[in-house]
């Protein structure tokens, strides 16, 4: 297979057991057998499409901060767009970019541009495809609300198509795509004039609220749990008595109970029995099932 993938892609965006670790916030987890980093459209249809012929397991990967690859590595494919899907552009009042542009940068394009509406995700540390297959959200906005249509290749590389905002059935976390696993290629926002100055003041303030609340320091995927109706996950977890608790490198953040973080060697195993113990008591204390916000891949 990977000769094959070779005639479509140069050998050097290709990477043998690939660390996870080094592609994830977590900084934790085992190798991927290869990660490869199409650069363009053409390149991600004619990986994808040796990867379905040769019945190959792959998955698409953005900035990685929502992904937690268990240690005994993901056997498969993991594809990481290249820098062809970083483009950002402005017109009027329309954005559009690559699905491997940073929130953080199509943010700022947007500020720079005096357009208002996308401040509340800029300090989340995920890629445009990966906010828009989780539907990220902060501060009381989501993608969703910004968002007018994708473009999308199917999982097997054989159709391309454009969605809008209502067929993607976003909601709490969740997008159509993490049923179909069609990839995003390119996002189209709508955004409103605004004012620049009030515009980075806002987006400085909620940077300095992230700082100040979240443990920023340490490696992590942010939210470890979903917030579970009528509760806050990081509340049930503070009022359990979890603060603090740690397996091997991992620890329940002391600064934000919501956060499971990397305390410097933890392994994926460490994380997944912490966060197993989490569950446990949570469920024994309050009678709620936390489920995880973070995708957990890969084999023990
Ligand atoms: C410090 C910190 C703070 C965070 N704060 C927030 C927050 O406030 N709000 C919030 O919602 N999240 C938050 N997160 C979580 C994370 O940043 C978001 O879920 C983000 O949207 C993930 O984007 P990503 O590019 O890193 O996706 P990845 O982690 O790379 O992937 C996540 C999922 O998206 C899929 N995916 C990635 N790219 C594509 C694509 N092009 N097409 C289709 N599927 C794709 C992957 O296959 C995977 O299943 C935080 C994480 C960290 C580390």
């Amino acid at each position: 297979m990977k000769k094959r993938l070779t005639e479509k892609i140069s050998g050097s965006l290709m990477q043998e057991d690939a660390p996870m670790a080094k592609f994830t916030s977590f900084r934790a987890g085992g190798c991927a057998d290869l990660l490869v980093q199409p650069q363009n459209i053409k390149e991600l249809q004619d990986v994808l499409q040796v990867l379905q012929e040769e019945g190959c397991p792959h998955m698409v990967l953005g900035n990685g901060s929502n992904v937690l690859v268990k240690d005994g590595g993901y056997r498969g494919v993991i594809v990481k767009l290249g820098s062809g899907f970083d483009h950002v552009t402005v017109e009027g009042n329309v954005i559009r970019c690559g699905s491997g542009a940073l929130l953080s940068a199509v943010a700022k394009a947007a500020a720079d541009a005096g357009l208002t509406g996308m401040e509340c995700l800029s300090g989340i540390p995920g890629s445009i495809g990966g906010a828009v297959f989780m539907n990220a959200g902060a501060y009381g906005g989501e993608i969703k609300d910004v968002l007018r249509k994708v473009s999308v290749i199917s999982q097997d590389g054989a159709h391309l198509s454009e969605l809008d905002t209502g067929s993607l059935d976003l909601g709490y976390r969740h997008s159509i795509l993490q049923q179909t696993g069609d990839i995003v290629l390119e996002a189209e926002f709508m955004l409103q004039p605004g004012n620049e100055t009030e515009i980075k003041e806002k987006m400085a303030e909620l940077k300095a609220r992230r700082n100040e609340k979240q443990p920023v320091n340490y490696p992590s995927a942010g939210s470890f749990f979903k917030r579970p109706e009528g509760y806050f996950a990081g509340k049930l977890v503070q009022d359990a008595d979890l603060k603090g608790v740690s397996v091997g490198g991992a620890e329940v953040s002391q600064l934000h109970s919501g956060f499971l973080i990397n305390k410097g060697g933890a392994t994926a195993t460490d994380i997944i029995q912490l966060m197993r113990i989490v569950q446990a008591a949570v469920m024994e204390r309050f009678g709620v099932m936390l489920e995880p916000e973070v995708r957990i891949i890969g084999e023990e």
